[in-house]
């Protein structure tokens, strides 16, 4: 690729086209030109309220990255943040991480933007396809995806983890927040998790620092939490389950190997089974139940979803509108009639589907929207993460 070279990035399909020809640009106008289209119509929806034919109240929700993103989940129509992945706030940064102070103000900013929605911050989720720095792929920083990620590494570093949960505890004065845990999977690291949260609060008395009421919850995104989900009820007052990952463990599936990606299914019984297990369960105990994965932004996914019960999705902001479109046209009494039987087949029924609509999680652009732009004059279309593919 040089310098101003046309670059086709069409995240629909999971593809980049590097110095297309005049037809297949041709081609790429028009679809982006019906996409524009397709989006200027569902515009119409946006201060429409997110309700089934029968009545059934949607929340949806916006995964966000950066504290800046939270303006364009309010443009979007979202009702909260159901996922702000604060890791980005320590990436590529040289191994220096944020103090409180920074992060205090990360967390303000992004509750303020929010204009009195909820935001739930999720704790530090860095390795895997998401390594601190790059430039420290090293032994000690390059974790793979079943090594120390997410709050295993917190845990492993009390002090840096509790400065982030002081940082959350102390921004939540400025509206509604809650605090979520990624990739828990045994007892013991609850209760560690949750000794250390009630030691950031006493370490913020001690300090007179005030700070507001936090529901925490967590991550459901590994199959042990779904299968022993007892523990999480007991524990938290939310769960959120992360597709992503789920199927990722599930699966034995790398998302972020292509040479495997054709056996990243979301429509798995396994998979099927495991999240509507947690949701049946956790509504059973009273907890709310969230979905954050990309599933829950894949319009694909939304009727077998609320089939089976699920009343809250957060997804990327792009997708808040195609997805309360399914919403409104659905019905959740005869969806979980329907999703009964999905789950009871032998094989996935959907493979096809899933194929195209999923792969690799979140690096991909969820918006299914198809960008034009040369290599020398990057626009970004989608979420950080979508243009690394050019
Ligand atoms: C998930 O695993 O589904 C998720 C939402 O978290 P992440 O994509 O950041 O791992
Ligand atoms: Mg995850």
């Amino acid at each position: 690729m040089r310098q101003d070279d046309w670059v086709i990035i069409d995240g629909d399909a999971g593809v980049v086209v590097v110095d297309p020809s005049a037809i297949i640009l041709a081609e790429y106008g028009f679809k982006q030109r019906q996409n524009e289209l397709d989006r200027g119509r569902l515009t119409r929806l946006l201060h429409t309220p997110a309700v089934t034919m029968d009545g059934q109240e949607v929340e949806l929700l916006a995964n966000i990255e950066m504290p800046e993103d939270a303006a364009g989940a309010i443009k979007a129509g979202a009702v909260g943040v159901g996922l702000f992945r604060s890791e980005f706030l320590f990436m590529g940064r040289q191994g220096k991480l944020p103090n409180e102070e920074d992060q205090y103000q990360a967390y303000k900013r992004a509750i303020e933007g929010m204009q009195g929605l909820p935001v739930t911050i999720r704790t530090v989720d860095v390795g895997a396809d998401k390594p601190l720095d790059n430039s420290l792929r090293d032994d000690a920083y390059f974790n793979p995806v079943l090594g120390l990620r997410a709050i295993r590494w917190s845990l492993a570093d009390p002090a840096m983890f509790l400065t982030q949960l002081r940082a959350i505890l102390r921004a939540s004065v400025h509206g509604p927040t809650k605090l979520l845990i990624p990739m828990l999977a045994h007892a013991h690291e609850i209760r560690r998790t949750v000794a250390l949260i009630d030691r950031a609060r006493a370490e913020l008395d001690n300090r007179g620092i005030a700070y507001g009421a936090v529901k925490i919850g967590a991550m459901i995104e590994i199959p042990a939490a779904a299968l022993a989900l007892k523990v999480f009820l007991k524990y938290f007052d939310f769960l959120s389950i992360g597709t992503n990952d789920l199927i990722q463990y599930t699966l034995a599936i790398d998302r972020a190997d292509e040479s495997v990606a054709h056996l990243y299914d979301p429509m798995h019984p396994a998979v099927l089974g495991l999240v509507a297990g947690t949701i049946v369960q956790g509504k059973a105990a009273g907890k709310d139940v969230s979905v954050c994965g990309e599933m829950a932004g894949d319009v694909g996914f939304t009727r077998l979803l609320l089939g089976m019960g699920l009343r809250s999705f957060s997804m990327h902001p792009a997708q808040i509108l195609a997805v309360k479109q399914e919403v409104l046209r659905a019905d959740a009494g005869k969806l979980a009639e329907w999703a009964v039987q999905v789950l009871a087949q032998e094989e996935s029924p959907g493979r096809r589907r899933a194929h195209r609509g999923l792969l690799h999680g979140r690096r991909r652009s969820p918006t299914g929207e198809t960008s034009l732009l040369t290599a020398g004059k990057r626009r970004r279309n989608g979420p950080k993460g979508t243009d690394t593919a050019v």
